[in-house]
C-alpha cells in the first residue's frame, strides 16, 4: 500500500468515526481511518451506552446536546440501528450536600439549555419503581438524556463517512511516522505508508503510545471500568430512565429485561501502565468480583431483587482516562499537523457526536464554533505525562468521578511538583497551598488558631475570614504575594516589535521601559490570550501570562513566528520567581528596600525598570490586578528567599502581610479585572468584554482588526456585566450559575466571589446587549432566586485614582 490522504485518522472507535464523519459532512472527503482491528474493538465495542448530557462547563454540554441531537437522526439517515432511546436520567440525593449539588445542576443546566428538574423521592419512584427509596432525601430529571448501542452508533457515522468519501482500512496497524521538522508527513502501516496533510491521533486508549511515536505528550492512563448485566427481572417497566446514585457510587441502565449496573470505586486499577499488549483487541480483562463487591452490595441496597437476580455477565474494559477528568482534544502543542481526540474518562460515547464535529471545526477552520479549552490539550504541561503522575492524580480523579465536588477543591495527589523559593517560608507562616500547572500556590494563610487546611464545605468556608483580613491588608497597607508561578517568555530579535504587534490588539510600540497590557485575537477578534508585554530594550519584550495558559499563549505565539529567524521565543517561567508587594504602602515599602528612585515621576503605573534591593538585582514591573498601587518584582530563583527577607523586615511597620490567591480574585473581581477562561475567551471580543481600551485599531493590521473593525462599528451583541446580589449574605459562585430577569434565562456567571471592601457578593456575565438595562435580576444560586443589581462601572476606585497615585 502506498497511499496519499488530505487527513488520516488513527482510530476506528467512535471518536474516529464521528471525526470522519463530520469531515466529510464538511465537504473534506479525502479522509483515510487506520483501525488495527474492527471498528469499534477497542473501548467502544463494550461500553455501557448511557448518553449523559450535563458537564460543568456550558461549552462541553453544549457539545453533548449536539451529540444527543445528531444520535436521534443518525438511524433514520444511516439506515443502521443505534439503539438511542431518550430515556432521561435520574439522579438521586442521599444527603443535604449532594443535594446541593443537584439543586445546583438543575440551575447551572438551565442556563446552559438544558431541561434538568428538581422532583420528589416520589416522583423518582414513579419513574424507577423497582427502587428503594432508602436514605433518598431529593432527587433531579433529565428527560432528554438516553441510551444508546455504541457500537451501533459507531457503524452508522462510519457508513455516513463512506458514503461521502471516507476510505476506512481495518485490520491495519500503524507502526510509526514520518516526520519533517515539527510535521508528519506520512503514517507508515505493517501494510504500507500513507502520505497526508494532516494526521488525528483518535487511538483511546492507545493515543499515549501514537503521541509518543509522535513526539507528543498526551497525559492519559488506561484505568479498568467495571459493569454488570443482570438476568431478566420481573416486573422491569419498558420505559425506565438510566440512573445515577453517585451516594452509593453507581449507576444503572436498562439491557433488554434486565440492568446494566456500574460504577466509580474509590480505589481504581490501573492497567498497562508500561505499554498495552500487542494483542490488546476486541478484548475483556478478566472479571474482578471483589473489587466490585462494595458497588454491588449498594446496588443490592437500591434494588433489593437484585439479591436474587443472576448476573449474566460481568464487563471489564480498560478506558483511557486522564488526571483532570477531562478528554483530550485539540491541535498538539508540539507539532505543527497533529490533532489529538483521546482520553475520554468513559463518557466517550455522550461525547462522540459532539467531539467528532468539533474537531472537524478545528482541523477545517483552524478552531471549534466553540471554545474548549477545559478539554484542550494545550492545558497539560511536561510534568503531566510522567507514569508516576499519572497514576496517581488519575486514580484519585477516578475515585472523585462520582464524589461531591466541593467548592474550591484542591486534590491531594501528586503536590508538591513545583514549588517557589519561599515555599517553606509561607508554609511556616500558616500558607495553605492550592496547585495550578504543578505549582504550590498560597491559596490563604492560617492564621489565629486557624487549622492550616481547607475544610470542604457548602456553606461559608474556614478561610472566609482570614482571606476577609488579607484583602484589607492589600486596600489598606501592603501585602507580599508569592506569583512566582506566573508564565513568562521572552521574544526577541529584529523583527520581535512588527511581530508582536501584529499578534496584539494594542499598540505595544512604545519607549523602552513601557508595559502593555493586551490581548492577542484571533481572526474573529476572539480573545485567545490576555498578556503584558513588557520592553526591555529594542529588540527584547517579556510576556506575562497566567500560570495554567503558558503552553497555550507560547503555542499561539511560536505558531505566528515567521520563518526568517528574525524572531526568537524563550519560555522563561522558571529563570524569574515573582514577588508582587501591592497595597497604599508598597512604594513606601520598596522604596526602603532599594538605593533606586522609584517615586511616581521615575517609575510611573504601566513602567517597568532594573533596579537592586539590597544586594540582588530585579526588574520591576508597576502594574496590578488588584486595583491599588503595586509592584511585580521578578527575580532570578536564587534571590527570590533573600528579597523577600528584606521585604518583610522592612515592612513591618507599614503593616505588611502575606497574601493569598483568594484574596487577589475577591480583589480583582471588586475592581473588574477580567480572568482569561471566564471573562476573556476566544468566544469573546475585547469590546464585549469591556477591555475596548485595550485596542489600538488606528497602529496598523493585526490579527483580528477587520473584525473588530466591524464589530466597533456596529456595536457588540454582547456585554460583560458586572452584577451584585441585593442579599449581602456570602455565597460562593463557582460559575455556571444562572442570570434571569423575571424567570428568563439571560445568561450563565463567568465568575463570582466576595467583595470584602463593598460586602457584597459580585458576579460577572455576558448578556445580550438588549437586555442590559433593567433594574433587577436574578442569580439562581443552587436553586435560590437571589436578586441582583447591574452595574455600569467598577466596583472599587472606578476613575483609577489608586492605581495612579
Ligand atoms: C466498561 C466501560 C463502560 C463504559 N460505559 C460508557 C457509557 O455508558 N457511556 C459513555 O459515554 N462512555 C462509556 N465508556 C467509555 C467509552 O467506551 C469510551 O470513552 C469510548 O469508547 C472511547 O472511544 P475512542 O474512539 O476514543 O476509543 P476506542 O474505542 O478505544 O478506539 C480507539 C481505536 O484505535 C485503534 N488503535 C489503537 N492503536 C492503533 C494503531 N497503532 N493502529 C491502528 N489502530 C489503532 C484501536 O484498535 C481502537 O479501535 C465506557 C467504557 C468502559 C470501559
Amino acid at each position: 500500500m502506498h497511499e496519499n490522504a488530505q487527513i488520516v485518522i488513527i482510530g476506528g472507535g467512535i471518536i474516529g468515526c464521528s471525526i470522519a464523519y463530520h469531515l466529510t459532512l464538511m465537504g473534506l472527503t479525502d479522509v483515510i481511518i487506520i483501525e488495527k482491528g474492527e471498528l469499534t474493538s477497542g473501548s467502544t465495542w463494550h461500553a455501557a451506552g448511557l448518553i449523559g448530557q450535563l458537564r460543568s462547563n456550558q461549552n462541553v454540554t453544549q457539545m453533548l446536546k449536539y451529540s444527543v441531537e445528531l444520535y436521534k437522526r443518525l438511524e433514520k439517515e444511516t439506515d443502521l440501528t443505534t439503539g438511542w432511546q431518550e430515556s432521561g436520567c435520574l439522579h438521586l440525593a442521599c444527603c443535604r450536600d449532594r443535594f446541593s449539588e443537584l439543586k445546583r445542576g438543575a440551575a447551572m443546566a438551565r442556563g446552559f439549555g438544558l431541561d434538568m428538574h428538581i422532583i420528589s423521592p416520589k416522583d423518582a419512584l414513579d419513574l424507577f419503581p423497582i427502587m428503594d427509596l432508602k436514605g433518598v432525601i431529593g432527587a433531579a430529571f433529565i428527560p432528554s438524556d438516553g441510551q444508546a448501542d455504541p457500537s451501533g452508533l459507531t457503524m452508522a457515522m462510519a457508513k455516513g463517512a463512506k458514503s461521502r468519501g471516507a476510505r476506512i482500512y481495518r485490520q491495519t496497524l500503524v507502526t510509526g511516522f514520518e516526520l519533517k521538522g515539527s510535521r508528519v508527513t506520512a503514517v507508515n502501516t505493517n501494510k504500507g505508508k500513507i502520505t497526508c496533510e494532516t494526521v488525528v491521533n483518535a487511538a483511546g486508549m492507545w493515543g499515549k503510545e501514537i503521541g509518543r511515536m509522535m513526539g507528543i505528550n498526551i497525559p492519559l492512563v488506561p484505568f479498568q471500568h467495571q459493569y454488570l448485566v443482570t438476568e431478566d427481572i420481573y416486573g422491569m417497566p419498558s420505559n425506565l430512565p438510566t440512573m445515577r446514585d453517585k451516594d452509593s457510587l453507581l449507576y444503572y441502565k436498562k439491557e433488554v429485561g434486565g440492568l446494566v449496573i456500574g460504577g466509580y470505586e474509590r480505589d481504581g486499577i490501573p492497567w498497562a501502565v508500561d505499554g498495552i499488549p500487542k494483542d490488546f483487541t476486541q478484548k475483556l480483562l478478566a472479571a474482578d468480583f471483589d473489587h466490585f463487591e462494595p458497588l454491588s452490595t449498594g446496588a443490592i441496597k437500591r434494588i433489593p431483587i437484585l439479591e436474587t437476580t443472576g448476573i449474566v455477565r460481568m464487563i471489564n474494559g480498560p478506558e483511557a482516562f486522564t488526571p483532570d477528568g477531562n478528554c483530550i482534544m485539540g491541535p498538539a502543542p508540539e507539532m505543527d499537523n497533529c490533532f489529538v481526540a483521546t482520553g475520554f474518562n468513559a463518557f466517550g460515547i455522550a461525547a462522540g457526536g459532539g467531539a467528532g464535529k468539533m474537531m472537524a471545526e478545528w482541523i477545517i477552520e483552524g478552531e471549534p464554533s466553540v471554545n474548549l479549552w477545559p478539554l484542550d490539550i494545550a492545558r497539560f504541561g511536561k510534568h503531566h505525562s510522567g507514569t508516576k503522575y499519572l497514576i496517581d492524580r488519575t486514580k484519585e480523579i477516578y475515585g472523585k468521578h462520582y464524589t461531591i465536588s466541593w467548592p474550591y477543591e484542591e486534590h491531594g495527589t501528586a503536590r508538591c511538583i513545583k514549588q517557589s523559593p519561599l515555599y517553606s517560608i509561607l508554609t511556616n507562616k500558616g500558607a495553605v497551598y492550592g496547585q495550578k500547572f504543578g505549582w504550590e500556590r498560597a491559596n490563604w494563610f492560617a492564621q489565629e488558631g486557624l487549622e492550616q487546611k481547607d475544610i470542604p464545605s457548602f456553606d461559608t468556608p474556614n478561610w472566609f475570614a482570614q482571606v476577609g483580613k488579607e484583602h484589607r491588608t492589600v486596600r489598606e497597607k501592603v501585602g507580599l504575594i508569592d506569583q512566582s508561578s506566573f508564565s513568562k517568555f521572552e521574544v526577541e530579535g529584529d523583527g520581535a516589535l512588527q511581530f508582536l504587534n501584529y499578534l496584539a490588539a494594542n499598540n505595544i510600540n512604545k519607549p523602552l521601559g513601557n508595559v502593555t497590557y493586551t490581548q492577542l485575537c484571533n481572526e474573529r477578534g476572539g480573545v485567545e490570550c490576555d498578556v503584558t508585554i513588557s520592553r526591555l530594550s529594542e529588540k527584547l519584550f517579556f510576556i506575562i501570562t497566567g500560570t495554567a495558559f503558558g503552553v497555550h499563549d507560547f503555542t499561539w505565539i511560536k505558531r505566528h513566528i515567521p520563518c526568517d529567524s528574525s524572531v526568537a521565543i524563550r519560555d522563561v517561567t522558571s529563570c524569574y520567581s515573582m514577588i508582587n508587594v501591592c497595597g497604599p504602602y508598597s512604594r513606601e515599602l520598596l522604596q526602603t528596600s532599594t538605593e533606586d528612585v522609584i517615586s511616581n515621576e521615575r517609575l510611573q503605573f504601566g513602567q517597568c525598570r532594573y533596579i537592586t534591593i539590597g544586594y540582588a538585582p530585579a526588574l520591576v514591573v508597576r502594574i496590578t490586578y488588584t486595583g491599588e498601587l503595586g509592584y511585580e518584582i521578578y527575580v532570578q530563583p536564587e534571590y527570590c528567599k533573600y528579597i523577600y527577607e528584606i521585604l518583610w523586615k522592612n515592612g513591618q511597620d507599614l503593616g505588611v502581610k502575606n497574601v493569598g490567591y483568594r484574596a487577589i480574585d475577591s480583589l480583582r473581581l471588586e475592581k473588574g479585572y477580567r480572568y482569561w477562561g471566564a471573562e476573556l475567551t476566544p468566544d469573546h471580543n475585547p469590546y464585549e468584554s469591556g477591555v475596548g481600551f485595550c485596542v489600538d485599531l488606528k497602529k496598523g493590521s493585526f490579527i483580528g482588526r477587520d473584525a473588530l473593525l466591524r464589530i466597533k462599528e456596529v456595536g457588540p451583541n454582547r456585554k460583560l456585566c458586572c452584577f451584585t446580589l441585593n442579599d449581602a449574605k456570602p455565597v460562593f459562585f463557582r460559575g455556571g450559575e444562572t442570570i434571569c430577569h423575571k424567570g428568563e434565562v439571560l445568561g450563565v456567571v463567568t465568575s463570582g466571589g466576595y467583595g470584602y471592601t463593598i460586602k457584597k457578593n459580585i458576579a460577572y456575565g455576558f448578556i445580550e446587549t438588549d437586555y442590559v438595562n433593567f433594574n433587577e435580576y436574578e442569580i439562581d444560586y443552587y436553586g435560590e432566586k437571589i436578586s441582583a443589581t447591574v452595574h455600569e462601572k467598577a466596583l472599587y476606585d472606578p476613575n483609577r485614582e489608586k492605581i495612579f497615585i
